[in-house]
């Protein structure tokens, strides 16, 4: 059944061996971060079996679907005050910045006679999730002390995601002297530091991470291969675990520029047009509904995106060195978007190979 996304188990068995033991070797361990592929059980799978020790999703259904692999499971994103009861249930750590939401978990975990464990997470300058002020982390920490029903197992960061913010030396080993602190003034201990996402990789072949960061949560690197404070690839590893597949419709040779008056397209913009005469064009089966134009690369590099619509995908094929037909598969490998959104789209298949 088309369009499928088909995902290489090996591949990704491969990939996460290798970054996870480069982060083992630093004496760092992985939470591995499954929400770009909607937490497919089998995929999750294999990353616990490649030595990632919790699996961690931002969507509470993910966490779910997930409940059989028997590792802690993190919810990254701040729960919703008004799901504190599921996250209980459902989840074992949760990220967390906001004290309101840290009672009403506590309430909720006792309620059921739990201790929900929580990791407290500290703005170093990202400006996504996060205490800012060192104050009110103290603050914070002190009030959730007192709380029963929680345990607060350590603290984290989170970088890149939205200030674009590179994790360094010297912010992450603020992240460190303040969990040191925390020690100190309440005589607690804190088990683990969660010292970033795929951004936070580079630094292990450069200056190094500050000692203490204990962990990192990763996603992106594992399944595409690369780091994303600068974007490179990561040496020894695939960026095609996720392959898109679409069917032809149509394939007809038809001019390069629409004929009549131009008005809006499907989605309110002017088209313009480049005259290339008349050219070999092929209709996919797949639209903006299940994945941006942005967000796709095909495999046969002599083929031009032209456009799509919400259900249909427009390429040329004209300088392509296979003689494509009716009913034959086209394939693209996905950026972290496409990934993401074809596997939220319920249209698009997945299928798993080895
Ligand atoms: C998505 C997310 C991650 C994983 O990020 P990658 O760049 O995919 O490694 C880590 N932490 C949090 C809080 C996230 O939301």
């Amino acid at each position: 059944m088309y369009p499928r996304v088909e995902i290489s188990l090996g591949k990704i068995r491969h990939n996460a061996e290798n970054i996870i033991s480069l982060c083992n070797k630093e004496d760092i361990n992985v939470a591995a971060v499954t929400k770009v592929f909607c937490g497919i059980p089998e995929i999750a799978k294999v990353l616990v079996e490649s030595g990632a020790t919790m699996i961690a999703d931002s969507r509470i259904e993910n966490i779910k679907d997930m409940k059989d692999i028997k590792v802690p499971k993190i919810l990254l994103r701040l729960p919703m005050i008004s799901q504190a009861e599921e996250v209980v249930e459902a989840t074992d750590i949760s990220l967390n910045s906001e004290l309101a939401t840290i009672r009403e978990l506590s309430t909720k975990a006792l309620e059921k006679g739990k201790v929900h464990k929580i990791i407290l997470m500290v703005d170093l300058g990202d400006l996504r999730e996060g205490i800012i002020e060192e104050a009110e982390v103290f603050e914070t920490v002190e009030e959730i002390l007192n709380l029963k029903g929680i345990e607060l197992i350590g603290i984290g960061t989170n970088l890149t995601c939205y200030g674009g913010v590179i994790p360094n030396q010297e912010n992450l080993s603020r992240l460190v002297h303040i969990k040191e602190a925390l020690e100190n003034k309440f005589s607690i201990k804190l088990d683990i530091i969660s010292g970033g996402n795929s951004s936070s990789l580079y630094l292990l072949e450069g200056e190094g991470i500050p000692k203490g960061i204990n962990y990192f949560r990763l996603g992106e690197s594992i399944v595409l291969g690369r780091e994303t404070a600068y974007g490179n690839r990561i040496k020894d590893t695939y960026d095609d675990c996720f392959k898109l597949i679409a069917e032809i419709i149509e394939l007809k040779e038809k001019p390069s520029l629409p004929i009549g008056e131009i008005g809006m397209d499907a989605f309110g913009n002017v088209p313009v047009f480049e005259d290339r005469g008349i050219r070999r064009r092929a209709i996919c089966a797949i639209g903006k509904q299940d994945v941006s134009i942005g967000d796709i690369v095909p495999e046969d590099d002599k083929i031009i995106i032209l456009g799509g619509s919400s259900d249909h995908l427009i390429i040329d094929v004209t300088n392509s060195l296979n003689s494509y037909k009716v009913g034959d598969k086209v394939s693209f490998k996905l950026t972290y978007g496409g990934i993401l959104s074809t596997s939220t789209s319920e249209y698009v298949k997945k299928v798993i190979v080895e």
